[in-house]
């Protein structure tokens, strides 16, 4: 049995594990990322980790998914800014610690990697990872290869337009998935339509206080038969279906992963989706049909991820 490292490096903590080559984490860790510091201290407490998580054993390297915009070929995190990292020399920084192959990617790719092979992807060799969070996020899985783009810059799944001259996006351009499919987004909505509908029961259901409408309060209202909270969701599903039905029409994944706090509504979300992208999906009925699902590794993808890294496939 080969053993690998894999590291999480989240703003708060990092977490990291010993994994077997099967995806069995033998053993955990995690310490405060405490990100305030300089890099060089958080590296050095990440090699300790190394260090002792694999305790004298050999390991056949270590995968890390660290925040940010990452050069996996030099190592380097060019720039992290919950970390507040910029041109940080990780993989060199290890090296003087660690006597194994290290390799870094972004985190959204790395948990996409690790839902891909040991999680709801691990039957097929193409899948793409949607997480429907605070933005929207993922990775691209072709013939089990992570695709990353040149400099593991690409795969930007939630900057793709839907909408032409849409909402404004944080990154600056208009009618991104993320300004419709993000939490962020159904929280905007939900309330958009709750000020326009004060008999909604979304308003029972939020306490009659706007500022605890959540991920979830369309969607159990609409559960409920709310027209107005049904509406909400449907808008919701529909907008991602076209940025679903747009990844499937260009790579043709086997499979469609959704992840973050949104996928908790399980069949709700998935089964209008993959109605909407069946019928939309080019190629039509004939065609492979792409099947979407909810993550199934929760926050160890992150971890199992980063060791598949090194894995050969
Ligand atoms: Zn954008």
């Amino acid at each position: 049995m080969k053993k690998y490292v894999g590291i999480d490096i989240g703003g708060t903590a990092v977490k990291a594990a010993l994994i077997a080559d099967d995806g069995t984490i033998l053993r955990r860790s995690s310490v405060p990322t405490l990100a305030t510091r300089p890099y060089a201290a958080v590296a050095a407490d990440i090699a300790k980790q190394i260090v002792e998580l694999s305790s004298g054993e050999r390991i056949e390297g270590v995968g890390i998914g660290c925040p940010g915009a990452i050069d996996s070929r030099a190592g380097v995190i060019r720039y992290a800014n919950n970390l507040y990292w910029k041109d940080v020399p990780l993989a060199d920084e290890l090296h003087k610690t660690v006597n194994a192959p290290i390799c870094i990617s972004n985190d959204a790719n790395v948990a996409a990697l690790g839902e891909a092979r040991f999680g709801a992807g691990k039957e097929y060799s193409d899948t793409a990872f949607v997480t429907l969070g605070t933005g929207v996020g993922g990775g691209i899985v072709v013939d089990g290869k992570l695709f990353e783009g040149y400099n593991g810059m690409g795969a930007e799944i939630g900057h793709m337009v839907i909408k032409a001259d849409g909402v404004l996006c944080t990154c600056g351009r208009r009618g991104c998935l993320e300004s419709y499919a993000s939490a962020t987004a159904l929280v905007r909505e939900t309330v958009f339509a709750m000020q326009t509908d004060r008999n909604s029961s979304m308003w029972a259901f939020a306490d009659g206080d706007l500022n605890k409408v959540d991920g979830r309060t369309s969607f159990e209202c609409a559960k409920k038969g709310d027209a107005t909270a049904q509406k909400v969701v449907n808008a919701y599903i529909a907008a991602l279906a076209e940025g679903i039905t747009n990844l499937v029409n260009i790579f043709r994944s086997q499979a469609v992963i959704l992840g973050g706090g949104v996928c908790a509504q399980g069949k709700y979300l998935t089964e209008p989706l993959q109605k909407l992208v069946d019928e939309a999906r080019y190629g039509g009925a004939d065609s492979l049909r792409t099947v979407i699902v909810t993550a199934s590794l929760g926050n160890d993808a992150g971890v199992l991820g980063a060791a598949g890294l090194l894995m050969p496939r």
